[in-house]
């Protein structure tokens, strides 16, 4: 008789940054459950609704199995074999990069990809091919908290951890609905509230969100106040003496420029600013300079912004004014919104950075990465973020691109830009585990990725912790790991630059194939993320003491974890010293700007978006599973009731509104939660849910000029009854 085999293998979930702990209960073959894991410290066990339907997700029709040829504007899909598809490609990746150089070709990658994807990923592009063209969805989440805390504090690096949501005593919550983003981590701040009802909680977003409902002090600021919001309270907490000045004076600079700054944000005027009563605002920055220990937490509501660095900067202020940084249940602590978003910039997954937390721009980083790859030299310039970088691609001076485990044609801004770049585009090389998604339209070529479950990975959550994801079944057909993609690629590459006797930087390597041979000698996750741990050898995010069986028998662990080691760390610049040159963390005094376009006659109302409790991104997985679209069935318009009654509209009607780029069709819900003149659609529908309501094609590629960020939080609309 057949035995029916139980298996069950240690995972992660692949949805947020929270990383919480999964076991995967399978057959061996299929995927029949899961559950949390009661050992990960991510989640003791505990799944919200997303990652407790997981196993519900992996298999069906729409996941992608082998590499496929697409007639563009046409439904027809051709197999090919992996040699077939591989070499198509090479052949045209080889004869840009030889007629009009490595700069024309471009990577644009995701932060669900494993830490091992992004590192071959960027040894191919950066070390290999020798384009820093190659950027991730990231930065449309989380790389204004990495420019902010560089600038800042002098390195991309989260000071705090988990447990001090426990230690606390004023958490403040900015920009970030995390009983939606990261519901598991929001029960961890219910069971503190309730366990220390003095928890001071102040949670400040325009929308009345779930996760305002456990607030003591709620402040329904106007979208894109937040840096006058911030240097308000800092001016109430220099005038109301709660300044930490041994801590200013001891470990940082630029005190005095800030004070100058923050002068002339006044109560009076930060309140008609934000649009918050004065007495709020007062008593937010009151609750936050008397708590012995406060701990900020912030998402895209800060970060989706052309000003994201200087919020991100601004709310670091307050944490060195009052020295609340380096202590259990204080520090400023950027929530992640991918899986390993983090991942990705340890290994240098952006246009502008290096592995091991090092920059493109800095000689000395460059060659420590040569050296280590083994290569003449790195391109000293920063590639293009992803905004510019579509934008180039239409321009026709980038050519070709290879999206991976990514929907940019749903969720980058000003949609219709992105697809007239692909469309444009001489080859678009898709690699992801669905088919179907928005960008397949505009694919040529689709290579089917191995998926969660099916590959062994690392990933690192919000708290800097490391998480060994193991394989629990074989991926459908031929997909393969993301990483061995890469690989693989590069010896074909190698083949076709020498048959085109594309020149050799120098003489070390016989051909290009010898030396893709050498780069790429890649058996397995092992030999990847030990390259890797090199590259954090003397770092912040030094990890030599890891390996495989640590993160087996000691669990997931924090970063840094240098050799010799016994524990990770829960939290950085406890003694005070920072990586800047002068040790000291830095006060930024931005000024206050507005919003990239401001609301006018023709577009009156503001617009924002976000997530849905139930949904993940583009609803690849999430999309399959008939619970979660209880709650919500479709994209959806949020509107006050003062709105909806001069507009004359109803609750459940449907309205169109229309920004300077596009307009969607929307069912509407009036809803008293959200502030006059604001409206809040979701960003998840996709054409194959809504095929009116495509919430990026509204929103304006308007970025920060630091991070590269674009401005999702805002747009000017209208709206009419349709
Ligand atoms: Fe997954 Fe995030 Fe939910 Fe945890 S909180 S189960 S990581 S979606």
């Amino acid at each position: 008789g057949q035995s029916l085999r139980r298996l069950e293998s240690k995972s992660a979930c692949p949805y947020c940054g929270t990383g919480c702990g999964v076991i995967i209960e399978h057959d061996g073959q299929h995927i029949t459950g899961v559950r949390g894991d009661p050992d990960h410290p991510a989640n003791f066990g505990q799944l919200c609704s997303k990652g407790s339907n997981l196993h519900l997700t992996s298999r069906g029709d729409d996941r992608a199995r082998e590499p496929l040829q697409h007639q563009r504007g046409s439904e027809s899909w051709s197999p090919l074999r992996w040699p077939e598809a591989l070499m198509q490609m090479a052949k045209v990746w080889a004869e840009i990069i030889h007629t009009q150089g490595p700069q024309a070709v471009a990577f644009y990658v995701s932060g669900q990809l494993s830490t091992e994807d992004y590192y071959v990923a960027n040894k191919l592009a950066k070390g290999f091919i020798g384009t820093n063209h190659i950027d991730t969805n990231s930065r449309l989440c989380m790389a204004s908290a990495v420019t902010g805390y560089k600038s800042s504090l002098g390195m991309d690096s989260v000071p705090c951890s988990y447990e001090d949501f426990d230690s606390a005593d004023c958490l403040f919550i900015v920009g970030a609905n995390v009983a939606y983003a990261h519901p598991i981590l929001f029960r961890r701040i219910e069971a503190a509230k309730l366990r220390r009802p003095e928890l001071q909680i102040i949670v400040v977003d325009p929308r009345r969100t779930p996760t305002a409902a456990i607030a003591d002090i709620f402040l329904p600021i106007q979208p894109g106040t937040d840096v006058a919001l911030f240097h308000g309270m800092l001016h109430i907490l220099i005038w109301e003496g709660f300044l930490n000045r041994a801590f200013i004076e001891t470990h940082t600079e630029g005190w005095e420029e800030l004070k100058a700054r923050v002068q002339n944000y006044t109560p009076q005027w930060v309140a008609e600013t934000c649009a918050i009563p004065v007495a709020d605002l007062r008593a937010a920055a009151i609750a936050f300079g008397q708590a012995p220990a406060a701990l900020s937490l912030w998402c895209q509501g800060l970060n989706q912004s052309s000003h994201g660095t200087d919020k991100n900067v601004a709310l670091i202020n307050l944490h060195l004014a009052t020295g609340q940084i380096g202590r259990p249940g204080a520090g400023p602590f950027s929530l992640t919104g991918q899986p390993n978003a983090m991942g990705g910039r340890e290994t240098g997954g952006m246009p502008a950075l290096l592995p091991g937390h090092r920059e493109v721009a800095n000689p000395e980083h460059r060659a420590e990465i040569a050296a280590l790859w083994g290569v003449e030299s790195l391109h000293p310039q920063p590639g293009y973020t992803a905004v510019p970088l579509f934008q180039a691609l239409e321009r026709g001076e980038i050519e070709t691109v290879w999206i991976t485990c990514t929907n940019p044609v749903l969720s980058m801004p000003d949609q219709t830009q992105v697809q007239r770049a692909l469309e444009k585009a001489r080859l678009v090389v898709l690699q992801d585990s669905f088919l179907g998604t928005e960008t397949a339209a505009y694919a040529d070529l689709l290579l089917p990725a191995a998926s969660w479950g099916e590959r062994e990975a690392l990933v690192t959550n919000s708290e800097r912790r490391i998480t060994h994801l193991r394989t629990a079944v074989p991926a459908p057909g031929s997909a393969l790991p993301d990483w061995m993609i890469f690989r693989d690629f590069a010896f074909i590459l190698g083949d076709a630059l020498d048959t085109l006797n594309h020149p050799l930087p120098s003489a070390k390597d016989a051909s290009w194939a010898v030396r893709a041979q050498r780069m790429f000698n890649f058996a397995d996750s092992t030999s990847i993320f030990l390259e890797y741990r090199e590259c954090t050898r003397g770092r912040d995010l030094d990890i030599t003491g890891l390996d495989f069986s640590v993160l087996d028998n000691q669990g997931p662990q924090q970063w840094p974890y240098p050799e010799g080691a016994v524990t990770g760390q829960a939290r950085l610049y406890a003694d005070g010293v920072f990586p800047t040159p002068s040790g000291r963390a830095r006060f930024r005094d931005p000024e206050y700007l507005g919003v990239a376009e401001e609301i006018d006659a023709r577009y009156p109302l503001r617009l924002t978006t976000g997530r849905l409790r139930d949904h993940w991104h583009s609803m690849s997985r999430t999309g399959k599973v008939a619970a979660l679209f209880a709650s919500d069935e479709e994209a959806f318009l949020e509107i006050h009731p003062d709105d909806a009654r001069r507009l004359n509209i109803d609750n459940e009607m449907l309205a169109k509104v229309s920004s300077r780029r596009g307009n969607n069709i929307l069912r509407v819900r009036v809803n008293a939660d959200l502030q006059p003149g604001l409206l809040f659609t979701p960003m998840h529908f996709g054409r194959r849910y809504a095929p009116a309501a495509l919430c990026n094609q509204l929103t304006l590629a308007a970025i920060d000029p630091i991070s590269g960020e674009p401005e999702f939080k805002h747009t000017a609309v209208r709206v009419e009854p349709v």
